[in-house]
């Protein structure tokens, strides 16, 4: 339980802060995410604080989780943000975020979405390729405006993590290649409505070991030094997320540690440092509440039929990703191995493989560590309404979103005349 310092048992049942999980299935009904206001804070602090006397801007990833309340809670804390989106956008703005720290990641950003960015007057572009840098720069001219700009480069280093979530190879689709960028940075002086402020990487996402961030946070630097011999002033360098958190048995470094091995090379330059942290500001702040609702055996397996499933929480699914799985009342005697499955038609849709556990219909579980990527993957399919989110503060719970109604599913749709 130590990588969940908020969520722990106490006579043998399981609390977030100081509210006991099954109050929570009981007052808000099962499948649930329930976050811990607390872990969201000392997560953000311990980034903040590790930064010391540099200068330096968080910019959480919105993608991680968008509820506005937790967009509101870090914003409130001083956190930036990093969008994908012109939704994104919205969001920050409508939870209170400061458009002085917003910068806009992507591959595809549209017409609609610059001209929504630029309006806002956000901090700073990351721009993918040489067809987004002339599209900005044309729509900046049309509205009167001067887009700032960073440039994300592809470091070409090996994340060494799930092949979908790493971005950082010359062969994925993100990013300028690194040997690029500087022919870029110094023959586009002649677009006249791009300011050229900052210079960006991420490589990837749930990295366990920092020497790919070391390795590309030294390419970075060679870089910046040969840009600014020609004259290009970088203010700031934005290095990207993917710090990993422990979801089962990985040791990941601490943010101290690995805030330390960002600075150690860049400080020297005195220039401010923006990170672009999601699953380390949220990833362990977060779980899935969820029902028992069957018991089956087959020949060859037990399962425990859970009314949560893969459009709730899709990263086993996808990824096959590791989620551990508690009961919110423990106990320890005559456990069976199940599989933790979910009522969508798909093989595919499991919550965990081999779990001990003593299990009836009607037990809840907590699905670990699925502040990151859960509520944000959701989906529809099979039409399940998306479910509730809960924020614990101590021992007041309040509901930060209602859960869908079959009518919030249908809503847009229109049968033929
Ligand atoms: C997804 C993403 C992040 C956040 O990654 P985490 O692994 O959640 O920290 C940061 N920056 C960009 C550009 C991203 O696409």
């Amino acid at each position: 339980m130590s990588g969940f310092p908020s969520f722990e048992y106490r006579d043998n049942e399981l609390y977030v802060e100081s509210v006991p999980l099954s109050h929570i299935a009981k007052t808000f009904g099962t499948p649930c995410y329930v976050y811990s206001k607390k872990v969201i804070t000392d997560a953000y602090q311990a980034f903040d604080t590790a930064f010391a006397d540099n200068d330096h801007l968080i910019c959480y990833s919105v993608k991680a989780n968008a509820n506005i309340a937790i967009l509101n809670l870090l914003a409130r804390l001083g956190c930036g943000f990093d969008i994908v989106s012109g939704g994104e956008l919205q969001r920050v703005l409508k939870a209170g975020g400061d458009p002085g720290k917003i910068v806009f990641s992507g591959v595809g950003k549209n017409t609609e979405e610059m001209r929504l960015a630029l309006t806002a007057k956000i901090l700073c572009f990351n721009v993918e390729s040489e067809a987004e840098l002339n599209a900005l720069n044309q729509i900046a001219a049309e509205m009167g405006k001067i887009a700032s700009v960073s440039l994300r480069v592809n470091p070409d280093v090996d994340a060494k993590t799930h092949p979908y979530i790493s971005t950082g190879l010359k062969e994925n689709k993100f990013g300028i290649p690194i040997d690029d960028a500087e022919r870029i940075y110094t023959t586009s002086q002649e677009l006249t409505h791009i300011r050229f402020t900052g210079l960006d990487c991420h490589i990837g996402s749930q990295l366990t070991e920092l020497g790919p961030f070391v390795q590309a946070s030294d390419r970075i630097l060679s870089l910046v030094s040969r840009i600014e011999s020609k004259g290009i002033e970088i203010e700031h360098l934005d290095l990207g997320g993917g710090l990993g958190i422990r979801y089962h048995e990985e040791e990941t470094p601490s943010i101290q540690e690995y805030v330390e091995s960002l600075c150690t090379n860049i400080s020297q330059l005195n220039k401010r440092i923006l990170i672009e942290p999601g699953r380390a500001l949220i990833g362990n702040a977060g779980l899935l509440l969820t029902r028992v609702e069957y018991l089956k055996q087959t020949p060859d397996k037990n399962f425990a039929i859970v009314d949560a499933a893969m459009n709730d929480l899709m990263r086993p699914a996808l990824y096959d990703a590791y989620h551990e799985i508690l009961p919110v009342i423990k106990n320890d005697i005559n456990k069976e191995t199940y599989q933790i499955v979910g009522p969508i038609c798909e093989t595919g849709d499991f919550l965990g493989h081999d779990r001990e556990l003593n299990s009836t219909s009607g037990d809840i579980l907590a699905v670990m560590s699925s502040g990151a990527y859960g509520m944000s993957m959701s989906s529809n399919y099979n039409t399940r309404p998306r479910v509730a989110e809960v924020m614990v503060d101590g021992d007041d719970v309040h509901l930060i979103r209602e859960r869908e109604t079959i009518d919030h599913l249908i809503a847009t749709e229109k049968i033929l005349p």
